[in-house]
């Protein structure tokens, strides 16, 4: 069966998430987002342990919670962890007692893991010795947000070998993070055999965050062994699609000036020394050039495509298009809650965004159609993200608005100074 999935979620116990965070609520945003299985997130946390273990079922090695409709949303007992070199890692687990087996090898190594804030552990181990306690427990694992610059694998290593030591080949996926798609990781020689993954790493269970990024699976069962499976290639389990963000609305996707937003070239960058040539300040390299690195490092100096890879479908949240829609004017928030809330009660937010004819949208709503049909086309021009700062969508009606607007970014871009806006 295909699943909706998104694995990559925080509990209330991980610094900067919504105090809203609950099994339950999650599971009501899912329905409305159309996910079928998320991670649990952050379950090493005593707290959030107890509360999943409140909320789930289990039948048959899945874990679900059901609600007043019957309806189950799946769960993957799951967190994030962070070793040495401030490397973020995604780890998943069969059931409970796996969870408190591993818990118990690892605790001497975290000093946070019991405490508020402690929902994302660090562990004072390097990648390789995480990894040795994965396989020795039966966890599966892969970097997180595998290329960010501060918390990605590829932050501290050119390689995963370098990262994970001589067992790197049982590292079985990366998690590509927002500032990267399929086509940008699949210059990297090393990756040919991992499966790539895109989650959203919500904050907070709205529906406007979680599966913001997430993974259309084929897999027997909705859980742990199903996922095992589609890594290890056993079975009928495997990725059907990818979904995510396009890589320019990343954070970190060009490399730029951390004070003053202005984009460079890689080679640019280099010659001024990584110093803004406009304020001085400094340049952090972007996803997008340090992929291209690795790739020239590990030999493919022609960037070509690797290996032939499940399709990648571009998404945005719908609310945020609706806010495009209107614009900024008057009661916006509430006219913008009233026709996320009219559309949404129809059909999930992804159906709405990937799926639902043309003619089925404009009877709902012929204006926000036009929007999501543009959006669905392509017809989007974006100002790259960089430095810290999400890149900014601008949908366009036609190829040739979006020509006139890309030329007015460029110009943009040259300017000494880029004000921010929203959209
Ligand atoms: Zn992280
Ligand atoms: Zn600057």
């Amino acid at each position: 069966m295909r699943y909706n999935v998104d694995l990559h979620i925080h509990s209330p116990y991980a610094s900067g998430v919504s105090k809203n965070m609950s099994l339950p609520e999650l599971s009501r945003q899912a329905k409305l987002k159309g996910l079928d299985i998320l991670g649990t997130g952050d379950i090493l946390h005593p707290l959030w342990l107890e509360h999943c273990r409140e909320w789930l079922r289990e039948k048959a090695g899945c874990f679900y919670f059901k609600d007043d409709t019957d309806r189950k949303t799946y769960f993957i007992l799951s967190t994030e962890v962070e070793t040495s070199g401030r490397a973020h890692h995604l780890l998943f687990f069969s059931d409970f007692e796996k969870v408190l087996e591993f818990r118990k090898d690892i605790e001497k190594f975290s000093s946070d893991m019991m405490v508020y804030g402690g929902g994302r552990p660090r562990l004072s181990l390097n990648p390789q010795e995480l990894l040795g306690l994965c396989l020795k427990h039966d966890v599966l694992i892969g970097p997180a947000h595998a290329f960010t610059p501060y918390f990605g694998i590829y932050a501290g290593y050119d390689s995963l070998e370098m990262a994970y030591g001589k067992q790197w080949e049982k590292v079985l996926f990366i998690e590509l993070g927002l500032s990267a798609d399929t086509s940008t990781a699949n210059l990297i020689p090393e990756l040919k055999n991992k499966k790539f993954f895109s989650f959203s790493d919500a904050h907070s269970p709205n529906s406007y965050r979680i599966g913001r990024e997430f993974v259309c699976m084929e897999l027997e069962k909705p859980n742990y062994e199903s996922l095992k499976n589609l890594l290890c290639d056993v079975g009928k389990n495997q990725i059907v699609y990818n979904v995510g963000y396009n890589p320019k609305e990343g954070k970190y996707n060009k490399t730029a000036c951390r004070d003053c937003w202005k984009i460079y070239g890689l080679e640019d960058a280099i010659k001024l020394g990584w110093r803004c040539s406009s304020c001085k300040g400094i340049l952090k390299k972007g996803v997008e050039d340090r992929i291209k690195e690795i790739a020239k490092k590990q030999g493919n100096n022609q960037l070509k495509q690797i290996t032939n890879r499940p399709e990648y479908k571009y998404l945005m949240p719908l609310y945020e298009l609706i806010q495009m829609e209107i614009g900024k004017k008057g009661s916006y928030e509430k006219c913008a809650q009233e026709k996320y809330e009219k559309i949404i009660s129809r059909y999930t937010e992804i159906e709405v965004m990937l799926e639902v004819q043309e003619e089925k949208l404009r009877e709902i709503d012929n204006g926000l159609a036009g929007y999501i049909m543009a959006f669905r086309k392509g017809l989007v021009a974006f100002r790259p993200g960089g430095a810290g700062h999400y890149g900014t969508p601008f949908i366009c009606q036609s190829e040739e608005e979006k020509r006139l607007k890309e030329e007015e970014i460029s110009r943009e871009q040259n300017k000494k100074y880029i004000q921010k806006t929203l959209f």
